[in-house]
């Protein structure tokens, strides 16, 4: 079951902020779906790889997927053929792993670099270091990284009631992706995604500069 005026009230604060809504379906059966996307909504996000592929087949042709999820190298493959947008590539060899799959499909996949904000030790990601030597790496091996873009960044806040150091989390991914607007990616206007902000916090993610945001529960009920 889909709460339909919580889509409609979330489609209207996306509009006037320019964001991008992406209904994390994740759990979810197929018809939960199909009932959004009777009402417009096009952008859906999935964390298992063989569920995403399993609704790619029985859904409409049009959606815009998005992998939100950890991805391993092994398995990307399943998704190349047909997904829009990896959201947490926290590694280059899975930047060159989604390179290599895109390439046999002749397409060029749009990805996020997956920023480490948390407290938490157990969330994936990269800090600040990290994203820059990756980039490195990217800049010098870019002619052959023909088949993959990257888009930006993406990251989750702490769990947690702390709304200021949620917000605090938000502004530091936002202000990293400044800065590498004004460095590595100077003059590339597809360096413009902050995927940031969930169900909980999308309101502080949104206040920040999040452009993107990620919302499962409030849309389909929380998940077992
Ligand atoms: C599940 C999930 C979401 C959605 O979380 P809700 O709290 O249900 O809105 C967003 N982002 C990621 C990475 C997720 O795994």
């Amino acid at each position: 079951m889909v709460n339909r005026p919580v889509w409609e009230e979330l489609t209207k604060e996306m509009t006037a902020a320019g964001a991008t809504l992406v209904a994390v379906s994740k759990t979810k059966p197929s018809s939960d779906i199909q009932e959004l996307y009777d009402l417009g909504q096009r952008h859906f996000g999935e964390n298992y790889v063989q569920e995403l592929v399993a609704k790619h087949e029985e859904l409409p042709k049009d959606i815009i997927w998005h992998y939100i999820g950890h991805l391993q190298s092994n398995k990307v493959k399943y998704l190349t053929p047909f997904v829009h947008m990896i959201h947490a590539v926290d590694s280059f060899k899975l930047l060159e792993e989604i390179n290599k799959q895109a390439a046999k499909h002749n397409r060029t996949i749009d990805v996020l670099l997956q920023m480490y904000l948390a407290e938490e030790e157990t969330k994936f990601g990269m800090d600040e270091k990290e994203i820059l030597s990756l980039l490195d790496y990217y800049t010098a091996q870019r002619s052959q990284l023909q088949n993959v873009r990257i888009c930006g960044l993406m990251g989750m806040a702490s769990n947690t009631d702390n709304e200021q150091q949620i917000s605090d989390e938000f502004h530091r991914l936002c202000n990293f992706f400044t800065h590498l607007t004004d460095t590595t990616f100077f003059n590339q206007p597809h360096f413009a995604v902050k995927s940031i902000g969930m169900s909980s916090d999308y309101k502080l993610a949104l206040a920040r500069g999040g452009n993107m945001v990620r919302i499962g529960s409030m849309l389909f009920g929380s998940r077992n």
